[in-house]
């Protein structure tokens, strides 16, 4: 017997919807290409969407038809995810700082039709435009004041093709399944591959991130997304954040600037900021070379890589801001864990709480996870075994785009192989120990190169370090830890393995230290391992 509750689908649109109600005189604010500080209401921002949404109608796109935009974090850009989403087609955001071959593989593959793209983001594609032939124009999101001489087919100006149009639309409706939003993963081989996300699992994911124990977001919160639109929606910001009213502040192309977030930060009083450790690496020396303390910040989502120990303190001690560090992937939505206390934790001591704080989390409701032996045995939930981590819930991917049946990405029962190791506690809190690739093997035991990076980033002198393994004649392979000295600051090889002494397992302890300038970055701030990997394969370690 079916229970008797309406059939409303679940649509992005009705977060517009109750958002423009309820919350229409909230504010955006946005740095952009062409305005260094742009300020409008969510009622404004409503307007304007509908508007583009009647001007996506007269380029003769059909209901599920891909959209893309190469942007940054603004206004506008958000603009573009509700009008295309909200009308049936799907916003394909694409990543910028992919190598322009990857930009070229995803456009075509996703047979993408128009694409919205940043003033500052022409060049690129001005470059690869004869190999997307499928392209039918581009949007240039700006004004007439600032639209550049382009040789870009079809280019129109964004404000002049949305101040033509009328600003009544009425949201069409359909299915909750129907695709919503499509976003490539960066992985290090192979060809990236599509997630596509429809409207239920939006709307199911942005209930989750808004709820105490994720985010706890609501309309008193001014959020700041500096993880960009174009990774996994920004980790969901833009539903979410509409969803309960909350204000939002872009950064635009300004997102690696220190002193730029600094002043976003402290002038639009944010309350939650969110981005990967690279990015508060950045924030946090602005800060410490500033002599500036954080006044407004109250809380930041970190996550995408794992989150050094030294910086959820740095946060504490010097900025009274807590860390939560949250564990997800794009074909996740991206939610997966996240590293909130629960019961019984009140009475853990500052240091205590820190620890758990810099595990990646346990599972939200919605997300189940589970670990798994080479043989696919499930491990037990005791903090000492480790296995291969897989998810299932109603937000996660149950394959790739055009790629349905042949990715090999599930397993027969069901659930996604993440590709990540991990371990998980007894109270649920889940660690990543390595991706499954860049596990270190040495003498038959694994060593989790996360674990020591870690611990190298604690010690003063360190600014950023990787780990990985390199080839050893006895124990197979050994591991090499790779150092960026902090600025100014002195540090030699056997200091630093002196110092380490106690604080990893003794065989952990890496066989050798080498110092270089930069440490080589994926276009999501991950540690580009493969790259190391190749830097130093031929790498000899002291016997
Ligand atoms: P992406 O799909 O680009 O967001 O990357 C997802 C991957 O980032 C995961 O599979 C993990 O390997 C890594 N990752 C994300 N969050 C964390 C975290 N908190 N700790 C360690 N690794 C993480």
């Amino acid at each position: 017997m079916h229970g008797l509750m309406m059939d409303s689908e679940l649509l992005i649109s009705t977060i517009l919807r109750h958002a423009d109600r309820n919350f229409g005189n909230q504010e955006i604010v946005s740095v952009t290409a062409d305005n260094p500080l742009h300020r409008y209401t969510y009622q404004e921002c409503f307007r304007r969407t509908r508007q583009l949404a009647n001007a996506l109608g007269k380029l003769g796109l059909m209901q599920g038809d891909r959209v893309a935009t190469l942007a940054w974090n603004d206004y506008r850009h958000l603009e573009a995810y509700y009008a295309i989403g909200g009308s049936g087609y799907v916003c394909h955001t694409v990543n910028p700082r992919l190598f322009p071959e990857q930009v070229v593989f995803i456009i075509n593959h996703a047979e993408d039709r128009w694409i919205f793209v940043d003033l500052l983001i022409v060049p690129l594609l001005e470059k690869i435009a004869d190999q997307i032939p499928g392209v039918e124009g581009f949007v240039i999101m700006t004004d007439e004041k600032h639209m550049p001489e382009t040789n870009l087919k079809n280019a129109v100006c964004y404000e002049t093709l949305i101040g033509a149009e009328s600003d009544a639309f009425d949201w069409p409706v359909f299915d909750e399944r129907s695709a919503s939003a499509l976003c490539y993963t960066s992985g290090t081989t192979g060809d990236p591959k599509g997630v596509l996300y429809d409207h239920r699992s939006t709307i199911l994911h942005a209930y989750a991130a808004v709820s105490p124990d994720v985010m706890n977001l609501s309309s008193i919160d001014c959020v700041l997304p500096v993880v960009p639109l174009f990774h996994v929606n920004a980790w969901g910001i833009p539903y979410a954040a509409l969803m309960v009213g909350c204000k939002l502040v872009f950064p635009g192309p300004k997102m690696g600037d220190g002193e730029t977030l600094y002043g976003l930060l402290e002038q639009e009083n944010v309350s939650l900021a969110l981005g990967v450790p690279t990015v508060w690496l950045a924030l946090l020396q602005y800060a410490d070379s500033a002599g500036k303390k954080l006044n407004k910040l109250q809380r930041t989502v970190i996550g995408g890589a794992a989150v050094p120990e030294r910086m959820i303190r740095d946060f504490r001690d010097k900025h009274d801001v807590t860390v939560i560090q949250g564990w997800g992937m794009t074909e996740m939505s991206p939610l997966g864990t996240v590293s909130t206390p629960k019961f019984g934790m009140e009475t853990l001591t500052p240091d205590e709480m820190i620890a758990v704080r810099a595990k990646a989390g346990r599972g939200i409701f919605g997300v189940e996870m589970r670990i798994v032996d080479d043989k696919g045995t499930e491990m037990p939930w005791d903090g000492v075994a480790y296995g291969s981590l897989q998810v299932r819930g109603p937000w996660i991917c149950s394959d790739y785009f055009r790629l349905e049946g042949k990715s090999g990405s599930h397993t027969a029962d069901g659930w996604f192989d993440t590709g990540d190791v991990a371990i998980i506690d007894e109270d649920g809190y889940m660690s990543i120990t390595d991706r499954t690739k860049d596990v270190i093997k040495s003498g038959g035991e694994w060593i989790s190169s996360i674990d020591i990076e870690n611990t190298a980033m604690g010690h003063d002198a360190v600014a950023e370090a990787a780990v990985i393994g390199v080839a050893h004649p006895k124990w197979t392979e050994r591991p090499l830890l790779i150092i960026i000295r902090a600025k100014g600051a002195s540090l030699e090889r056997d200091e630093l393995l002196a110092w380490l002494e106690g604080k990893i397992a003794k065989w952990w302890i890496p066989d050798d230290v080498v110092f270089v300038d930069e440490i080589p970055h994926t276009a999501t701030g991950k540690i580009k391992k493969i790259e190391l990997r190749k830097q130093f394969a031929d790498y000899e370690l002291p016997s």
